[in-house]
């Protein structure tokens, strides 16, 4: 499926990337950079906004200090004769409270964040009754550096993008650059080998389209972002958007608008990559050359918090605003930070509104839920997955078992049966995946697979709740021991 800016140029031509018979050719034969070519990075960038900067001092602080009260409540409380239960009970009961507090902590904000259940989106139930699928479309999320392990895909994974109902484009996160030099700390790379793995996962006759505008996307300097882009787009199985002057792309032959923005960069200079700011997203938007109202706009953020499996309620607003247009009620608190960092997303003055909205950032699953909008009177669906998790991973040590997982989607867009000039999402089919690790001799390998149980919010605190309850039991069995010895 062929892509376009928004003059109707192919992004080969575009980009100079178009080559026949070793000739770069196309109206643009040099890269066009709207950014300068700095080789510079800030190697300790604050990732986050001054609001969640503020929330992470907050939680650093309070978490430890509150940890401490417990502690000593646990310890002194319980006075013990032996001094050998005194030293137990002096390792055991701080771990024990932070183990508490971190479940306590993360199970209050689960619940808070909370979506109803009457608004997920069950995979392969219609949001919609439209009239005759007329695209579909795939969607990945995270796209992480493999560290060394050779990439597969599970023949499930292959087959749910190209069944009988097999997708016209596939879209994912390619998250930091392709490159060989070295990644230090948390620079995030790939190896030019990423790009024919990841085409192995392709239905025939289609190609990738990665979003490369996301916080690793200057980890190396605007130049080298600049090069792995221009690289990648030579493959003849990618595209690519998220530069700053392609914000969105256009599909050729249907009236489809992808556009990406990152809420976060790592680098303090992130000129070269598309924004998610409020006054910049509906810019995208209207920048389209398919300005006819029966078009279908998809937007792709990088957005929300790493780690986390809920929605904050501030990002679930934000979507509301962008799908439905209607008024969000921020906190005062939030409408202050936000507002100085234009973040504050407002439904747009002129009525536009989005259609779909696929993110990606957290690294953890995140729910899919649908948002009422009307046309002409006519009620109907529109979807938003907040985030598509991990698609690749590489983690086997730091996070080997929280950024394994990720979320696979694939809808099918036409006219609601209503309303036909209006383009909708029918059948919504999504299916949680796993990178399961595997060795052969000195080789390692993740295989991108379907995950066949439920993904439970709350199974990774499991461990840490089971523990902490286990070591209280055995310090209420130190006291008893202590009574009658
Ligand atoms: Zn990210």
């Amino acid at each position: 499926m062929a892509l376009t800016n928004n003059n109707g140029d192919l992004l080969d031509n575009y980009y100079g990337t178009n080559i026949v018979n070793g000739v770069v050719t196309g109206p643009h034969p040099a890269p066009v950079s709207p950014c300068d070519q700095s080789t510079t990075f800030n190697k300790w960038g604050n990732p986050y906004d001054l609001q969640e900067t503020i929330y992470w001092i907050i939680k650093m602080i309070i978490l430890p200090i509150l940890a401490s009260i417990l502690v000593i409540f646990i310890i002194i409380l319980p006075t013990f004769e032996n001094p050998i239960f005194v030293a137990i009970n002096a390792v055991l009961a701080p771990i024990a409270s932070i183990y508490i507090l971190i479940v306590a902590r993360e199970s209050a904000r689960a619940i808070w964040n909370r979506i109803p259940n009457d608004l997920r989106v069950t995979s392969g139930t219609p949001l919609n009754d439209i009239s005759a699928v007329q695209f579909r479309i795939g969607f990945v999320g995270d796209i992480m550096m493999m560290n060394g392990h050779i990439l597969m895909f599970d023949p499930a994974v292959v087959n749910f993008f190209n069944d009988v109902n097999n997708v016209h484009l596939i879209i994912g996160n390619l998250e930091g650059i392709v490159t060989n030099d070295k990644a230090k700390g948390s620079q995030q790379r790939h190896l030019p080998v990423i790009l024919d793995e990841l085409v192995s996962v392709l239905p025939p006759n289609l190609k990738w389209t990665l979003c490369l505008s996301n916080n690793h996307s200057i980890d190396y300097g605007n130049k080298a972002f600049h090069t792995s882009l221009i690289d990648i787009q030579k493959n003849p199985q990618f595209n690519v958007f998220g530069r700053n002057d392609m914000n969105n792309v256009l599909v050729q032959t249907y009236p489809i608008s992808i556009a990406t923005g990152t809420e976060w960069s790592n680098q303090d200079t992130w000129d070269c990559t598309s924004r998610y700011r409020n006054t910049e997203l509906w810019t995208y938007y209207s920048n389209t050359r398919l300005n006819n109202f029966n078009r279908f706009n998809i937007l792709f953020p990088h957005w929300g918090y790493e780690n986390e499996r809920y929605v904050r309620k501030r990002i679930q607003k934000d979507a509301k605003a962008l799908l439905n247009g209607g008024t969000q009620t921020y906190t005062r608190y939030q409408t202050y930070i936000r507002e100085r960092l234009d973040k504050e997303i407002l439904p747009d003055q002129n009525g536009r509104k989005w259609d779909l909205i696929f993110g990606h950032h957290s690294h953890t699953p995140q729910p899919i839920m649908s948002v009422c909008d009307h046309v002409n009177d006519i009620g109907f669906n529109k979807l938003v997955a907040f985030s598509g998790g991990n698609f690749t991973s590489g983690a086997w040590i730091i996070r080997r078992k929280k950024h394994i997982y990720g979320t696979i989607m694939k809808c099918d867009i036409g006219p609601l049966t209503n309303c036909p000039t209006k383009l909708a999402v029918g059948n919504v089919e999504w299916r949680t995946t796993v990178n399961v690790r595997s060795t052969c001799g000195d080789k390692k390998y993740k295989t991108v697979s379907i995950y066949s149980r439920r993904y439970r919010t709350f199974a990774h605190y499991l461990w840490q709740f089971l523990l902490a309850v286990g070591i209280i039991a055995l310090i209420l069995l130190l006291r008893y021991l202590d009574s009658i010895l």
